[in-house]
């Protein structure tokens, strides 16, 4: 019998590999979690090859079974949400409890392969590129990057069945017209410019179908479907191509998650589901029909909302709602520093805010014309008082 994902997430503060607390790890955090794991008899450990600025990737490999499953996480540095999930799936393989039924079944049926934090350079200063400034996922034919390299030798090497492409979207994507956000995105990468479904994508739609129902479950209505355009350069999109039914799994945005670790919690879950799936091979009855219901992805969140505003120009009063998005920057101490973005203003019904201010009754003073992609710099008054202002990006909030 199946174990449901909802079951699993129950005991999920056991699995969590503690050590990693927030987004901002980088790769010694992880080579000392792998050099324990290496010593388990569970899993071996090979050094497939070095980054750009030489740090180890590392191949975990686990199972006997003869469905192989190649997972990689976090191609672009900024996207560490899958990484935290992977090391939290290894603890669940690694523990003995009420669910060694499921464990034992995915190790029979599959061999698993991992490689972590394929971007470790990219990792260390939060970047989405590699040191050589190339995104590594649109680098699988010119394979300029050595990360790209190892990535595209280990699946001519493996050939895996299936492969699990994760990583991080902005937080931006809403599920459809849901209202929610797409805390995961789910896809089927497409192998041609038709989004044709042939044998290959057709398991990668099934799996995912699954996946998504364990999901909504858990969190209904936070599920979107990534846009599936052909991308010539990715790896998805050319794995499948290869052969392997390959899904993609991006961890989105969810109310007061900034630091993603609900996420984390959902991705491994997602994971667990799939490899179950894949284990038990019941996904051939999965009809493609709801794989094309799961709500398309669109950019109808922002950061903060301010609604209702009243601005003045000329003498002449005015309102309207400014939609603001969050950039993430590490300063060079590496603290995390957040520049407010002015995305969209205007009439924004229908667009949702992860935090929404009502400002009915204030008056925003401008400093410079609205105008989309700028940092912000206006100031809210109440009562000829300031209540909230930013400066060229930066938020100081007082009495809201
Ligand atoms: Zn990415």
């Amino acid at each position: 019998m199946m174990s449901t994902i909802s079951e699993i997430l129950h005991l999920f503060e056991e699995y969590k590999a503690k050590e990693i607390k927030s987004r901002f790890f980088n790769h010694r955090d992880i080579e000392k979690l792998i050099q324990q794991i290496s010593k388990s008899n569970l899993f071996k450990v090979e050094r497939v090859g070095e980054s750009f600025k030489n740090r180890p990737l590392y191949l975990l490999k686990t199972g006997q079974g003869s469905t192989k499953v190649f997972l990689w996480s976090q191609m672009h540095g900024d996207e560490p949400t899958a990484t935290m999930a992977l090391f939290d799936l290894f603890n669940f393989f690694l523990k003995t409890d009420k669910f060694d039924d499921t464990k034992k079944l995915i190790l029979e049926k599959c061999t698993l392969y991992f490689l972590p934090m394929v971007n470790p350079d990219g990792a260390e200063v939060f970047t989405r590129r590699n040191a050589q400034g190339i995104d590594i996922n649109r680098d699988f034919h010119h394979q300029q990057s050595p990360e790209g390299r190892i990535l595209r030798s280990l699946r001519d090497k493996i050939e895996p069945h299936f492969g699990f492409n994760l990583h991080d979207q902005t937080i931006r994507w809403s599920a459809g017209n849901t209202g929610n956000p797409a805390t995961i995105s789910l896809l089927a990468p497409a192998f041609d410019k038709s989004c044709t479904i042939n044998t290959i994508r057709l398991k990668a739609i099934q799996v995912i179908t699954g996946i998504n129902k364990e999901l909504q479950a858990f969190i209904p209505s936070h599920v979107g479907r990534f846009n599936d355009e052909f991308e010539p350069r990715a790896f998805g999109d050319n794995f499948q191509n290869c052969g392997t039914s390959t899904i993609l799994i991006e961890s989105g945005g969810y109310t007061n998650d900034r630091e993603k670790q609900f996420n984390r919690k959902l991705v491994f879950g997602a994971i667990v589901s799939g490899l179950e799936r894949i284990a038990l091979n019941n996904y051939s009855k999965q009809s493609t029909e709801e794989y094309f219901l799961i709500p398309e992805n669109s950019k109808r969140h922002f950061d903060i909302i301010l609604r209702n505003c009243t601005l003045r120009k000329d003498d002449i009063e005015y309102h309207m709602d400014i939609g603001l998005t969050a950039e993430e920057e590490l300063n060079s101490d590496k603290k995390l520093q957040i520049l407010y973005k002015i995305e969209d203003a205007g009439d924004l019904t229908g667009f949702y805010g992860y935090e929404e201010l009502n400002l009915r009754g204030t008056e925003i003073v401008l400093k410079n014309n609205i105008e989309p992609e700028t940092l912000a710099d206006l100031t809210v008054k109440k009562e000829n008082e300031t209540i909230l202002s930013f400066k060229n990006g930066k938020i100081t909030r007082k009495n809201i």
